[in-house]
């Protein structure tokens, strides 16, 4: 926290918020990271309760010339919400008005609301909010806007972005600007809410969401597929999505994943296996779903084929791959989670290449991913002694990922981790016309500084660099851990 802090700031957000919604120091720490190792000093955290307050925020920060950095639940995987250039943290948790509304299958919902909420309450009127990302019960559906999230049913459904029919935003000058509405259809001018979707609170704070909603399928089935090699699972891939089957989720986990979770996927798979698919099919009728889970494991044809005979044990199967991240937290590892796509027909040259660095560079990796999308989640796995190899390996995914075709961040956005890469992705036009829109709608560049756009040619080394990594903004604080 800044000593620096002055009084006469913390008064005037207390005006505008209330004096019980400014934290400052040991109060305002949980807002100075997110679940990255990266971390940084603030002058204070402020909790509106409406999209005025925002506004009033937003307005007495751009006065100031103070940086502003929005901020959902904080599970950000690449420093997305950590104040880098300090200032206020505006946190959207007292945003959490949420409204069904079934006669227009439209959920509107505060930028602080829990997302699992959003389908939960759907669930209860027979309609569902599909994209599922796999911190669903944690994460909010701001943050989600923010950073276009998928999850596990993305495969059949989409992600965040092919839901959001509605926007509230807060601009850089304090103007409140509403987009869309209870409509699922328009073709009337730009379509400006997809600019703010994804922009990782660079261009605007998102204060509601209105999503739409589909019918919840009746069905569900499950099975979870083993093969004896891991690019074996990543060409069954393409073998069902190019068969013509339509899967809900098709995720993949790789051998490690397997024995992390093995407590509850009993009994254990036999040691020759190096890969799982989870692969899941709904409907509206019980036997075209099954008929249509059945065919795909016909497909897959894995080594060992654990179909679900209940809910129980979907659910169990479930559990398995959702549970993964947090047994991942709990091993004595320091840790760095990757977010590579590549066309589904790359997946398995993409994980040759994957296991081949691992040999090379001695750290274990650890991969799992929502296959279906061509996505995947490598771990690397690292002792204190490995630390200064990570920048080198994590830059040989990505320009590995993009060799073939692909992105290198999927769903998790590029924050500050990945924004050195942006430049090898996006060719020059498209960096210099996103530059262009970040100066129009920001041009004292106060929302969210250091994200999303790279400050220094890309480097392999720059994690390296890290501590001290914007020496004029005080020292970036190493947490002693890296994220899942
Ligand atoms: C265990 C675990 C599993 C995960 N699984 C998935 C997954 O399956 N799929 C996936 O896509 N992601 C996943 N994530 C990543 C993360 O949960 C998502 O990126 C999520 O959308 C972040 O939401 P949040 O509310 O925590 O936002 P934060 O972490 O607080 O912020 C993320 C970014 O969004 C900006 N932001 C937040 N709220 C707003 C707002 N209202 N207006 C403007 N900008 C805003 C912040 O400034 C920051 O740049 C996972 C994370 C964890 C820890």
């Amino acid at each position: 926290m800044s000593a620096a802090t002055d009084q006469s700031l913390i008064l005037d957000l207390a005006a505008r918020v209330g004096e019980a919604h400014v934290q400052t120091g040991e109060a305002a720490q949980d807002y100075t990271h997110d679940v990255t190792f990266l971390q940084h000093d603030l002058s204070a955290a402020v909790h509106p309760a409406t999209t005025e307050e925002v506004a009033a925020v937003v307005r007495l920060c751009a006065e100031r010339d103070l940086p502003i950095v929005a901020r959902g639940a904080g599970t950000s995987l690449v420093g997305g919400p950590v104040p880098l250039a300090g200032g206020v943290v505006v946190c959207l948790d007292r945003l959490d008005q949420l409204e069904l509304d079934v006669a227009n299958t439209v959920a509107v919902a505060g930028a602080g609301v829990i997302t699992a909420r959003i389908d939960g309450l759907a669930n209860e009127q027979g309609l569902m909010y599909p994209p599922d990302p796999a911190s669903i019960s944690m994460s909010t559906i701001g943050g989600n806007v923010a950073c276009n999230s998928g999850g596990m049913r993305c495969v059949k459904y989409g992600v965040t972005a092919d839901y959001v029919v509605g926007l509230t935003v807060v601009l850089a000058s304090g103007e409140i600007l509403r987009l869309g509405g209870r409509l699922r259809k328009r073709s009337s001018g730009y379509r400006l809410q997809q600019l703010f979707i994804g922009s990782e609170g660079t261009l605007g704070i998102v204060t509601e969401v209105i999503v739409k909603l589909i019918p919840n399928p009746r069905y569900r089935a499950t099975a979870m597929v083993g093969f004896r090699s891991l690019e074996g699972a990543g060409a069954a891939v393409s073998r069902v999505l190019g068969g013509g089957h339509f899967p809900t989720a098709l995720e993949i986990m790789d051998r490690y994943a397997i024995d992390a979770v093995h407590a509850v996927l009993q009994p254990p798979f036999a040691p020759d296996i190096q890969a799982v698919l989870v692969i899941e099919q709904d409907g509206h009728d019980f036997e075209q779903v099954q008929t249509a889970l059945f065919g795909m494991v016909e497909l897959l044809d894995g080594a060992d084929n654990r179909i679900a005979q209940s809910d129980a044990e979907r659910e169990r199967l479930w559990h398995a791959r959702r549970n993964f991240g947090k047994l991942l937290m709990e091993m004595p590892y320091n840790r760095l989670s990757e977010d590579v796509a590549v066309p589904i027909g790359s997946i398995p040259e993409m994980l040759r290449r994957i296991a081949r660095l691992a040999q090379e560079s001695g750290i274990r990796i650890c991969t799992v991913g929502h296959a279906g999308d061509g996505n995947l989640h490598p771990s690397l796995l690292f002792t204190d002694e490995q630390r200064p190899l990570i920048s080198a390996v994590a830059g040989r995914i990505f320009r590995d990922a993009l060799e073939l075709g692909g992105t290198i961040s999927a769903e998790h956005g590029l924050g500050v981790l990945k924004r050195d890469y942006a430049q090898l992705e996006h060719s020059p036009l498209a960096m210099s016309l996103m530059r262009q829109l970040k100066d129009l709608l920001d041009p004292r560049g106060l929302l969210n500084p250091h994200k999303v756009f790279p400050e220094h040619p890309a480097d392999d080394e720059f994690l390296n660099h890290i501590p001290g990594w914007f020496p004029e903004h005080g020292p970036l604080v190493h947490r002693g851990e890296i994220a899942t």
